[in-house]
């Protein structure tokens, strides 16, 4: 993902890259973050944690990539084992390089698949191909334990309570789970980004899915492992009219639930897969992510930069969201 550049561009232009009144920044972080501990949470981060590991263990996973192929085994036994519906969406792209063609792969798990009405939980699982802002190894090894493999391991936890809760929780909704290839085959910071997500999207649109069933709410996990968590409303997922009602539902969870990790206060503005979703896709999604992460595109996204309990914080949130979703507002 990357920072909306009009938008960067326009506060730039208009002196606003700073903030335009002072924060208390160390207040900030104070009410940013709560007491809470693994033991208070329901929600186990733990194993979350240890599926992190598993998959940055298979090292570098960019699309094509042996790494990747090796996720995409991983991914399909686990969820396959939870009785999931797995779907592959393959397509292919030209090598931004050698314009060679390299073969993608959305996954795509549903969740009680006879239900016509539908939420999308979904991330990206591929990685970028070199740690790009290393300033020591550009083209080292780059395996994305926050981004990349966080939300992958928050949605394999949460496979192992989804068919308890849609059978005792949430009656209306089926869920289906997505895992874009192709967030970030870039090989320059002017690549093109979300190629997975906006090849779905396109397929949702043109009623090309292998299954039916129309998208109520979508949500978009990224970068939601680090360490030091602080998830802001993304600015495009809390402007859009259509978005704004469920990022209310959201953070109004979480303080419900007392993680004030969620901060309910509007954040940077993040092209990430969710405007793919919602602009062609016209599904409503938003962005959930914490976008401040000093390692981020460095050799340094490894799995001791993020927290069992950070995992543990968030998968709480949205699987009581998930709860109780309705699709009426
Ligand atoms: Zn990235």
């Amino acid at each position: 993902m990357l920072l909306g550049g009009g938008v960067v561009a326009a506060l730039a232009a208009a002196g606003l890259l700073i903030w335009p009144q002072p924060v208390k920044w160390s207040e900030d972080a104070e009410a940013a973050s709560s007491r809470l501990t693994l033991e208070d949470i329901p929600f186990d981060g733990g194993r979350a944690y240890e599926y992190l590991k598993t998959i940055c263990a298979l090292g570098r996973r960019p699309s094509g990539s042996e790494g990747m192929a090796a996720q995409q085994d991983l991914l399909e036994r686990h969820f396959n084992t939870l009785g999931g519906t797995v779907h592959q969406q393959w397509f292919q792209i030209p090598h931004p390089q050698t314009a060679a063609p390299v073969p993608m792969m959305n996954l795509i798990v549903q969740w009680a698949p006879e239900r016509s009405e539908r939420i999308l939980l979904c991330c990206h699982y591929d990685t970028l191909p070199y740690p790009m802002l290393d300033k020591r190894n550009p083209r080292g090894e780059f395996v994305g334990a926050n981004d990349g493999a966080s939300g992958v391991a928050l949605l394999m936890e949460l496979g192992n309570e989804i068919g308890t809760i849609l059978e005792r929780h949430q009656r209306h909704f089926g869920v289906d789970f997505v895992f874009f290839d192709g967030e970030e085959f870039i090989f320059s910071e002017d690549g093109r980004y979300f190629l997975g997500s906006e090849y779905f999207s396109r397929a949702y649109a043109g009623g090309k899915l292998p299954y039916r069933g129309r998208y109520r709410w979508g949500v978009l996990l990224d970068m939601i492992g680090d360490a030091d968590l602080r998830i802001p409303q993304e600015g495009y997922s809390v402007g859009w009219p259509e978005t704004r009602p469920l990022v209310n539902d959201i953070w109004s969870t979480a303080r419900r639930l007392g993680v004030r990790e969620f901060v309910p206060r509007r954040g940077p503005y993040v092209r990430d897969d969710h405007t793919m979703l919602r602009n062609l896709g016209k599904i409503p999604t938003c962005d959930v992510i914490d976008f401040d992460y000093p390692p981020w595109h460095t050799m340094d996204d490894r799995p001791d930069q993020c927290s069992a309990l950070s995992l543990a914080k968030v998968g709480w949130v949205i699987r009581e969201w998930l709860k109780a979703a309705e699709g009426g507002r």
